[in-house]
């Protein structure tokens, strides 16, 4: 694993409360609020409280106990958000961009958590 996690980043300084966040949920392992240039009516961002880059890189080095409650998280923002196609909502896209060709701003692992509209075809056709 040769990920270096850069603890300058924007999500790290929310984590330690250097700057604020529209909270939306906070669990033992994670954090959840609203994305600044919300892209949807509903976008979050849930980040792990550890310091991790990417979704590989949670995935391969967290612990279990991080890993069960981020993903819980995910299903419990989209009871808040309503937008839980099983509990009567409309639907969601859960998006991690990664690195470079996954265009990813922010180096510590995040998923975006859209909806509140038809979101369109995930990606275009190349040109
Ligand atoms: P990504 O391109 O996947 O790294 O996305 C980074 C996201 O972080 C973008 O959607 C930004 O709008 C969002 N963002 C950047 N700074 C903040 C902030 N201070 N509070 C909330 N969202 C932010």
């Amino acid at each position: 694993m040769t990920y270096t996690y850069d603890d300058q980043n924007i999500f790290a300084m929310i984590l330690r409360g250097d700057i604020p966040n529209d909270t939306v949920l906070e669990t033992a392992h994670c954090l959840a609020f609203n994305d600044i240039e919300p892209q949807a009516p509903v976008h979050v961002l849930l980040i792990p409280k550890g310091p991790y880059v990417c979704f590989d890189h949670f995935a391969n080095a967290a612990s279990e106990a991080e890993i069960v409650d981020f993903t819980r998280a995910i299903g419990e923002v989209c009871r808040l958000k309503d937008v839980s196609p099983g509990e009567g909502g409309n639907g969601y896209r859960a998006i991690a961009n990664t690195g470079e060709d996954g265009v990813q701003e922010v180096p510590h692992f995040h998923m975006h958590i859209l909806g509140g509209r038809n979101l369109d075809r995930m990606l275009r056709p190349s040109k």
